[in-house]
């Protein structure tokens, strides 16, 4: 069974910033159409202090998961960041101090993280946010596991339906955040935070092909 550590959340988090930092205007252009041309500048901002302070993380996936999560908190003034921020931290919450991860605990962590998402923001299917990107790639990841796949596998399942998800978000009218002023202007836009949300699931699904112990 793929166990995941501290090492494959460190991959993880270096992955999905070296992602953001890759389409940083491409996520600002999302955000000029529907909203204020910062979603690309605020998530660079936040993953790059969060990987500055990777050196001197805590040595386990949860405590290193919830010192990510508070840097995104305190360093990112637009609601990309308190929600990234609070995703981590309810992840690390369902982590705790293990020291190794299976999927059935990864699965539930990624539940509770989008958990914390929905108090934090209120946000219902279809309302046009990064839920539309999370939640499908936590139903299809628990589908998969349930199916017997293995994690790498189920996680690459997972990435899909984040991305399927996003893609879905073009045909909706925003309903949370600056989008919403737009109401069915919104309409033939990608969201921008569904679209680092699905270059987040991906980037896990990548860092788990890469460092999970088989
Ligand atoms: P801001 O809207 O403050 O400028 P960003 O541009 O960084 O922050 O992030 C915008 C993204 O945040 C949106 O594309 C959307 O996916 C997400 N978002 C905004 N409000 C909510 C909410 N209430 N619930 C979930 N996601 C939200
Ligand atoms: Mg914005």
């Amino acid at each position: 069974m793929t166990t995941l550590t501290t090492d494959t959340i460190a991959t993880w988090l270096r992955l999905f910033t070296s992602d953001v930092v890759a389409d940083v205007d491409g996520l600002t252009q999302l955000d000029a159409a529907i909203g204020d041309a910062d979603h690309g500048s605020n998530m660079e901002r936040g993953m790059t202090a969060v990987v500055d302070g990777l050196a001197d993380s805590p040595d386990l996936p949860g405590p290193m998961l919830k010192k990510a999560g508070m840097t995104l908190v305190s360093k990112v003034g637009g609601a990309s960041g308190p929600l990234n921020g609070t995703l981590l931290l309810r992840m690390a919450g369902a982590i705790g101090d293990s020291s190794e991860i299976d999927g059935t605990t990864l699965a539930a962590a990624l539940r509770a993280g989008l958990a914390g998402v929905v108090d934090r923001g209120h946000a219902q299917p279809g309302d046009k946010t990064m839920f539309d990107a999370l939640n499908p790639a936590c139903d299809a990841l628990d589908a998969a596991l349930a199916d017997g796949a293995a994690l790498p596998k189920a996680l690459q399942v997972a990435a899909d339906a984040a991305a399927a998800g996003r893609d879905s978000t073009v045909d909706m009218v925003a309903r949370k955040g600056r989008a919403s002023y737009l109401g069915e202007r919104s309409v033939g836009h990608q969201d921008p935070g569904a679209t680092s949300a699905a270059m987040l699931v991906d980037a896990l699904a990548e860092a788990v092909n890469a460092t999970g112990t088989p």
